[in-house]
Order: structure tokens, then sequence, then C-alpha cells
């Protein structure tokens, strides 16, 4: 049986006491146990982050980024291994693992020009004879807590930003998929980081508890579901560390209609299925506006659910693999069994689905609700499963309403031909992601990433000018350099530019 242990300066740690079961989703069997740290194996990343970060700060960024121009190198050159590392754990099929990978590398491109990034402002003769400068500083040590469905992008999105700017960082992946994180890390040490500066401590409960007291932490990113979001974010807050918690999702794609309703089957195909729907910016609520747009597509949608090949995850043909675990499968059997007890209508039922060879395997066949009403908790909660729901809208009105009143606010996006009707959707809906004819909205690493309401806590997005915002202090300078001859002015009162 293979252990999965820490990261800490440099070298792998093995602590001991409790572990976890790591599984195979295709076969739904144990492959490995990560190990489950305390805090004393916390502080050992904490100690090592703390003895490398100062001189790491005082690297110039043009060298700090050439790591990351070497890493990007090394994460291509192993993209298959990594990939198939991801797949392995997640379920996620190969191709859709390098996509995982790849986006993750796009924020690592961004970090390649970190010291364009890191550039202050400066005002010349802001008063006589002085000027006002800005810099932003690194804070110290960081720390990440990620979610399971993205082990690789979503660490990159934290600790890229995080090294660049100068601090150490510590991340603490989903224990159900861990070890392209560490890998990862082990890679970035080849690339010439400095031992301490990225560490990967393996833990539940006990270990985001003891990054979330430990004082020495000054901010936490966090990504996963709303609940613990909120608590990381409490938490996190109450002990005064800088805290940025992205929750839960679900997201609702909007169908007018002139729209091009092959184009959004293709679409929505690939963002409600993909992944087996464990995305945080799948799409798993249609709301096609009128009832001959709902009645085309319904027919549309039909064909193309039938279509779809769920496989293992090495399956080249495969569209989607096996969910994260049992536990995960049995919850959204549940919520199917739910929707139709609040009377929304089953239209392709994937419950009880297995795969000849593989019956252990967390299947799920897609799924398909139509006639789901807000009022039904399988619409308000997020499933994170192959599980398509169709709200059908009477109008235009009704439609921007439906996501703008939802608890979660992540992604949304319309799909029209008409322009004033995406413009006013773009700008009316309340939700902090859209995409116009462009299901799955993730911005690109120069723009940045978050959601609204119960999808994301804190003031700051993922990446981007925002990550170098998060993971920086902003101090100002104001100067002068006096001749040594006075120049008369009142000390005793304020200063205005009157
Ligand atoms: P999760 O909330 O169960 O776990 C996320 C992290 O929190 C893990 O590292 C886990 O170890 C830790 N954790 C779990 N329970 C905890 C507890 N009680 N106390 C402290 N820490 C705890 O989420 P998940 O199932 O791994 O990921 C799926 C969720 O993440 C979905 O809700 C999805 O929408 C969300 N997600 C959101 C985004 C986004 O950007 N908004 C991106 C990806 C995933």
């Amino acid at each position: 049986m293979r252990d999965i242990d820490h990261f800490i300066a440099g070298e792998a740690y093995q602590s001991s006491g409790r572990t976890g079961d790591v599984f195979d989703p295709n076969r739904g069997e144990v492959q490995a146990r990560v190990k489950l740290g305390a805090a004393s194996d916390l502080q050992k990343a904490v100690d090592a982050a703390k003895a490398a970060q100062p001189e790491w700060a005082a690297t110039n960024p043009q060298r700090r980024a050439r790591v990351f121009f070497k890493f990007r190198e090394l994460v291509e050159k192993n993209m298959q291994e990594l990939a198939e590392l991801l797949s392995s754990e997640h379920g996620k099929v190969v191709a859709d693992a390098k996509g995982d990978v790849q986006r993750g590398l796009e924020v690592i491109e961004y970090c390649c020009g970190i010291p364009q990034s890191l550039k202050g402002e400066y005002t010349n003769g802001a008063g006589p004879g002085i000027d006002v400068y800005s810099m932003r500083q690194p804070l110290g040590i960081g720390a990440g807590i990620t979610p399971f469905n993205f082990p690789a992008m979503i660490p990159m999105w934290m600790f890229g930003p995080a090294i660049a700017c100068g601090n150490a960082f510590i991340v603490k992946p989903s224990e159900r998929d861990p070890s392209v994180p560490v890998r990862l890390a082990e890679l970035m040490q080849e690339a010439g980081l400095p031992d301490g500066i990225l560490n990967v401590v393996h833990g539940d409960k006990e270990m985001v508890d003891a990054i979330l007291d430990h004082a020495d932490i000054a901010a936490v990113s966090f990504v996963g579901s709303s609940d613990i979001a909120h608590y990381i974010y409490t938490r996190g807050g109450q002990n005064g560390k800088r805290v940025q918690a992205f929750g839960g999702a679900k997201n609702h794609g909007i169908v007018m209609p002139d729209a091009d309703l092959d184009q959004v089957v293709n679409d929505l195909a690939g963002a409600a299925f993909g992944s087996a729907g464990e995305r945080c910016m799948a799409l798993p609520v249609v709301v096609p506006v009128g009832e001959d747009t709902a009645d085309k597509l319904r027919e549309k949608l039909l064909p193309a659910i039938d279509a779809l090949r769920v496989g293992v995850s090495t399956d080249s043909e495969a569209h989607y693999g096996p969910v994260v675990s049992q536990a995960h499968k049995e919850r959204i059997e549940q919520y199917i069994q739910m929707g139709v007890d609040e009377g929304a209508e089953l239209v392709v039922d994937g419950r009880g689905f297995t795969l000849q060879g593989h019956e252990k395997g967390f299947f799920v066949g897609p799924t398909l609700f139509d006639h789901v009403k807000t009022s039904m908790k399988s619409y308000q909660d997020e499933i994170f499963g192959p599980v398509l729901q169709i709200v059908r809208a009477k109008d235009f009105e009704e439609a921007v309403k439906l996501p703008s009143q939802h608890d979660y606010g992540n992604g949304v996006a319309i799909f029209t031909r008409n322009g004033h009707a995406a413009r006013e959707f773009t700008h009316r809906v309340n939700v902090g992601m859209v995409g116009v004819n462009v299901p799955i909205p993730v911005p690109v690493s120069y723009h940045s990433f978050g959601g609204w309401k119960r999808s994301g806590f804190g003031d700051i997005g993922q990446y981007g000018q925002e990550g170098v915002r998060f993971w920086t202090k902003n101090k100002v300078v104001t100067q002068r350099w006096p001749d040594g001859g006075g120049d008369g002015s009142n000390a005793f009162v304020i200063p205005t530019m009157g």
C-alpha cells in the first residue's frame, strides 16, 4: 500500500498517527493511505517556511520569476504522468485532468511576469518637494486549503501568486486526492525553489483548525463547500488573518428563444456532465425562456444525453468517469430521489448505473429533470453530480431573477443571438462570473476568479492582479529631501493641498 507523506522543507515527512484512505474511484478500492497530520506537523512546516521566507522575499522578483519559467517547463514535460495520477485519485478522465493541470499552469505563466505585476505607484510632486510612492510587500507565510475537484489547478491558483510575491506557502490539499499537490511541490523544488518555501501538509479538520489558529500564518485562501468556506472565513478572521474563502455553486444557463439550440445542447452536455458534474463552474441548471424553447431544448437534449459514454477515467472515449467517493455517489442518488419526491419530472434516471468489470466503481449515470421549481430543495442545494435540472422561465425577466435570487452566485451563462438581451443580462444579474454563449466562464489567468453570495466570502479574488493584492500588503511612502533651509511651514496644523 502506497503511503502519501507530507512534503516539508524540500523532503517527504512521515508523521505518526492517523491516516486516511485514498480510493481508486474506478474500482471502488483503497489504493493509498494519506497521513492525517496534527498541529505538531504543521509546526514543522511553519518552522521551515519561517526560516526560508526572508531570503526568498529579498530575492529580486526577476529571479523569483525564473523559478516559475522552469516549473512551467517541468510541468509540461510531466503532463501525462501528472494527469494520470490526478485521474486515478479523482476519477476525471485523463484528457480533462490535463485541462486541470493546464488551467493552473496558466496562472503560473502569469507569475512569470511578477516583476511587472508587483510594480508600485509613484506620484512626483504630491506637495512642495514631496514625492509619494507605494510598494507591495509579502505577508510572510500564507496557506491554502483546497477541494478535491481540481487538485492541480486550485493549489497552483494559490501557491503561484503567493510565492511569486515573496511569501512562503503551506498547501493543505483535499485528503481524497492528495498526491498531485505533492508532485507539484517536488517539481517546484526541482525548478529551483528553495526548501521550505512550498510545503504540503495533509489532513482533515484537525489540520485545518491548526492552520486557522496558527499565529504565524498571515493569510488563508480556501476553496471548497460553502458551509466550510463560511467557517474558515469566520474562524480565520477571528484570529486576525486575511481570508478569502470560495464556496459551492449552482450555476444557471439561460437559453433565449433565439439561441442556436444545437450549439447550446453541445455546450450544455459538456458543462453539465463533464467531470461528472463535479465542477464549481458546471452548469447544472438550464433555464429555457418560453415553453416552446423548453420543449425544443428537451427534445434535443435527450439524444445528446443518450450518446454520453460513462467509463473508467482511463477510457479515452469516455465523456466522464466515476464520482470521487461512495459517499458522494450515495448523496447524489439521494438528491435524485429528493427531486422525485418534490414533484419534479425525472426524465432520465442515472441511478443504479454500473460498468461491467467495475461494479464497485463510483459511477452515476447522466440524469435529467424537467419542471423543477424554485421551492424545491433539490434546486436550492448544490448536488455536484451529473444531474441537469430544467427550470422553465416564462420570460427574460424571470430568467434574470432565477440566478440573481439563488443563494449561490458563482457563474452563470446566457445563450442568445441578441446583443441587447446579453448586455442587459450581464449588467443586471447578481452573479460574479458571466458567460455570453460561453458555458463555463472561468476567467483567464490575467483576469480574476471569484463568485458572489454564498459562493465567495471575502473581497479579493483568486489570481491575476487580485491574487497579487491578496498575497501582499501595500506600503505607501511619503518623502521629501529638504535642503536644510527650512520651508517655514506650520508643523502644528495638518498640511492641506489647498
Ligand atoms: P469540502 O468543503 O468538503 O473540502 C474542502 C477542504 O476543506 C478540504 O481540504 C477538506 O479537507 C477541508 N474540510 C472538509 N471538512 C472540513 C471541516 N469540517 N472543517 C475544516 N476543514 C474541512 O469540499 P470538497 O468536497 O473537497 O469540494 C467540492 C466543493 O468545493 C463544492 O462545493 C464545490 O462547488 C466547491 N468548489 C468551489 C470552487 C470555487 O471556486 N468557488 C472551486 C472548486 C470547488
